[in-house]
């Protein structure tokens, strides 16, 4: 759900991993468009004036779709264009984070003790919303400390200026139009007024950084006022919210996302892929287990995720991974989620390290590396510069092909044997 501030900005900063922006349902902005996202200020020209002309053709649209007239002409007769909304939404692909970076600040011990500190206090509301939905409260409160600092960062922007600004602007009108419908059906069915109507510059609102259209699909009014308010002070409607939108997903209570495991001398790597799934216990005869030597509990089909690559930490990930990633697509951000929420819940830190002498491959970068390994006949079926598990998987095999280790993970050496061939 997200775009945003404060820590959200971290997220948005993900662009490697994953998802640009943080919201369920984001998708992934097309290529062509990533490589034209470094423009600068001139590539926010619109005006007040052009952007309220397309606000007057999208009206029959809006009506179309529900909406009321007359909420229509109220909530944007001063709508203005927000150039700077526009020159973040093109220019966020920019960044990028190793996963360890991400992780530092994201499960930092701050964030760790305000989200024990936040469970207590909303103790009694997190543990019926588990009970109403299944999902573990300290899963939530991790997407709650992830999204907002725990309600501290919950947006400014007006979520109807930002979302007709992006709609208008159209580098992903579809999306953005979407939203703005949504936001309109908030305003008319009295969830909360024009001027609460606020989030992220891209949309993210609430506790939770809720985009409209999830809104519209998963928010819920739990504690009966009538309103579904995502935005105030209170956060128990956002919290159960979440905890609606992850049992939509599939969340599996009393299964982790992940356990941390070691990987033992000659594991074939090839088995490392996301695509393949195991039992805990056969994944033990294999050399995956807890470190120590124990396996893992079979607590359901697991895959085995390098995000550092095999000198990194090693995951052996459930379907809850999978739900966590209808959230944000990024592998950092959904080990961090479950991480966070395994600290806050007192487990300890993660026993093996990072390859922090590795730096992240940059935005053009990545997107060179994508077309040598095409070109060399491992196809990963986008130019995007998104280190999904496509490209992790045709790395592999490119790795396995010159005879290194296929961990496939997207670092310089490998893009370096790329240049050699
Ligand atoms: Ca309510």
């Amino acid at each position: 759900m997200r775009g945003r501030i404060g820590l959200s900005v971290a997220l948005v900063c993900l662009g490697t991993f994953a998802i640009a922006q943080k919201a369920p349902d984001v998708s992934a902005r097309p290529p062509e468009r990533l490589v034209s996202a470094v423009s600068g200020d001139d590539a926010a020209s619109g005006t007040t004036g052009e952007l309220r002309a397309w606000v007057a053709r999208f009206r029959d649209r809006a009506l179309q779709e529900g909406v009321d007239g007359a909420v229509y002409d109220r909530a944007l007769q001063d709508v203005a264009y927000d150039a700077q909304v526009v020159r973040r939404d093109r220019n966020q692909a920019e960044f990028t984070k190793t996963i360890w970076d991400y992780l530092d600040t994201a499960v930092s011990d701050v964030r760790i003790a305000n989200g024990k500190a936040a469970l207590q206090k909303w103790n009694g509301a997190l543990s019926q919303i588990e009970e109403t939905y299944g999902v573990e409260k300290e899963i939530v409160v991790a997407i709650w400390g992830l999204e907002s600092a725990y309600g501290t960062f919950r947006g400014q922007n007006s979520v109807l200026n930002s979302m007709a600004t992006l709609a208008y602007d159209g580098r992903r009108a579809e999306f953005f139009e979407d939203q703005l419908l949504a936001a309109l059906r908030i305003l008319q069915a009295g969830d909360t007024t024009k001027s609460d109507l606020i989030g992220s510059w891209a949309g993210a609102m609430g506790h939770t950084q809720f985009m409209p259209t999830s809104f519209q699909d998963h928010a819920v009014d739990y504690d009966g006022d009538g309103k579904r308010d995502i935005w105030g002070d209170d956060p128990v409607d956002a919290l159960a919210s979440t905890a609606a939108y992850l049992k939509h997903h599939g969340w599996t209570r009393g299964q982790p996302w992940g356990i941390e495991v070691q990987i033992a001398d000659g594991f074939d790597y090839m088995l490392a892929r996301r695509s393949l799934r195991k039992m805990p216990s056969e994944w033990a005869t294999l050399g995956v287990t807890r470190p120590g030597g124990t396996a893992v509990k079979d607590y359901g089909l697991a895959s085995v995720l390098l995000p550092g690559g095999a000198d990194g930490a090693a995951f052996l990930v459930f379907s809850n991974f999978a739900v966590l990633e209808s959230y944000n697509t990024a592998d950092a951000y959904v080990v961090a989620v479950g991480h966070l929420a395994d600290r806050i819940k007192g487990r300890s830190a993660f026993e093996h390290g990072w390859p922090r002498h590795l730096r992240v491959l940059t935005f053009d970068e990545r997107i060179e590396l994508q077309k040598r390994l095409t070109s060399a006949g491992y196809d990963t079926e986008k130019i995007d510069a998104k280190m999904g598990p496509l490209t992790v998987d045709a790395i592999r095999r490119f790795q396995a092909d010159q005879g290194v280790l296929p961990d496939g993970y997207p670092s310089l050496k490998v893009l370096d044997r790329l240049r050699a061939l």
